[in-house]
């Protein structure tokens, strides 16, 4: 019953407005924190937060306040390669946070500001300092749009667009299962997953007649994000930078989605008590304004000039913006209130699925959290999980949007409810966020 009304409602609502390939419905004409108003004068909580690049909301008064100092004192809006005021104030404060032994110590190699471009860096320095080709990936992640990028991401509809145009993958990839516990590849849980998959990665180097190799590089999400906020279990992520460090394969882990706090740690990493010899970040690291980059081992540094460049890299305004972003994220311990705020929401969908078994499981970390929704009255698999329900995800996810909620959809089908709220979201509007996904169920 549920079900069938809101696929009818999204139906009438489908034949209303076509004029964009994607877009929500939603005419923002003005942000701050967690709200929006649209040009209609309707008020929105938002759970997307420009796919998780505003760590501290729309229009936080920090973020503004330092943008219009720097657009009103004559500094370069842009220099490319030149070490800016605004440049080094923003290394300086990323170089502090880094994990591990990347911290105070790595080099930064700015790029062109989208994580994709980021990824392809990566991918290359790799390479590069490796000599040589094949990259392990998983199962599910995704990493970017560009043709290196796509080629490591899991699900093959990521890269559709460049298999129009001859070979999908810009290099050798082996692709390995990611831990997933719901839909677990082997059957058995994430935990036991992750010991398979670590087992896989190791027999392939070690093993000759496996044909595969030792590749320049393993690249992971420690939570996939778009693949449908799935964590990766602590003691995976050990396992896989101990094989990576025992066999000279370095480690890139894309930290776009995950970093600047998101995850209840300043990196995703840190949980698990690992670096990464590449770290990736974009997205919250330039505070909304586009800016990525890679962090890395300093004696991997074999770029030669022109290796990777691109026109607007660093960014003098990105830095800005990106500098009290981060401070604003470590002092007031905005990764902390993600754990809690986390735990919070998390709490309700579950109380919401007791109630309603299209929601199968709720998971994530700090404020990355992904509802899988699912057909309760369909065939389960040979695994014993229901398949998933995308056309019941985008139906709710459009109800919810009715109830004044923009969220976002992700996972294997599109079929897990996706909330990446910013950090500075309150409790009181932690709690009207659960009380309109009821609604929208309702
Ligand atoms: N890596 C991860 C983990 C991501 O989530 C994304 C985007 O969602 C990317 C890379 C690609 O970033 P961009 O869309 O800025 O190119």
């Amino acid at each position: 019953m549920l079900r069938a009304r809101l696929l009818d409602r999204q139906a009438q609502r489908e034949s209303a407005a076509r004029t964009y390939a994607r877009s929500l419905p939603v005419a923002p004409v003005s942000a701050a924190g967690a709200r929006v108003t649209g040009a209609d004068g309707r008020a929105y909580l938002d759970c997307l937060s420009g796919a998780g690049t505003l760590a501290l909301g729309h229009n936080h008064p920090d973020v503004v306040a330092a943008l219009q100092e720097a657009l009103g004192s004559g500094a370069p809006l842009h220099a490319l390669d030149m070490i800016t005021p605004q440049k080094d104030a923003f290394s300086g404060e990323l170089l502090r946070r880094l994990p591990g032994t990347l911290r105070d110590n790595a080099k930064l190699h700015f790029c062109s500001p989208a994580g994709t471009d980021a990824v392809e860096a990566a991918l290359k320095l790799a390479r590069n300092a490796t000599g040589r080709q094949g990259v392990f990936a998983f199962t599910g992640a995704y990493h970017g749009m560009t043709l290196g990028a796509s080629s490591v991401s899991g699900p093959g509809r990521m890269r559709r667009g460049s298999a129009a145009f001859g070979p999908a993958e810009a290099q050798p990839v082996t692709r390995l299962p990611y831990p997933y516990g719901y839909r677990c590849p082997f059957g058995v849980g994430a935990d036991r997953a992750g010991e398979l998959s670590a087992h896989l990665m190791e027999s392939y180097v070690t093993d000759p007649s496996s044909g595969v190799g030792t590749p320049a590089a393993v690249i992971l999400e420690v939570v996939q994000g778009e693949g449908g906020v799935v964590p990766g279990p602590d003691a995976w992520l050990r396992e896989v930078r101990r094989i990576t460090a025992e066999h000279g394969i370095l480690l890139i882990v894309d930290e776009v989605q995950t970093g600047i706090g998101r995850t209840g740690d300043f990196w995703a990493c840190e949980r698990a008590g690992i670096t990464p010899d590449i770290l990736v970040t974009s997205k919250a690291v330039g505070g909304g304004l586009p800016l990525a980059l890679i962090a890395y081992r300093p004696d991997l540094d074999t770029w030669q000039p022109g290796d990777h460049t691109g026109t607007f890299r660093g960014n003098t305004l990105a830095m800005v913006a990106g500098e009290v972003t981060l401070r604003t994220v470590a002092e007031q311990q905005l990764a902390e209130r993600a754990a809690k705020l986390g735990e919070r929401l998390r709490a309700g969908l579950r109380e919401l699925a007791t109630e309603h078994p299209q929601i199968a499981e709720v998971r994530g970390r700090g404020l990355m959290i992904g509802a899988e929704l699912v057909d309760p009255a369909a065939e389960p698999d040979a695994r014993g999980s229901l398949p998933g329900d995308p056309a019941f995800a985008r139906a709710l996810q459009a109800a919810c949007l009715e109830h004044g909620l923009i969220l976002e959809l992700g996972g294997r089908g599109d079929s897990v409810l996706r909330l990446l709220p910013p950090l500075v979201l309150t409790d009181e509007e932690a709690d009207s966020v659960l009380h309109r996904i009821a609604d929208a169920l309702a």
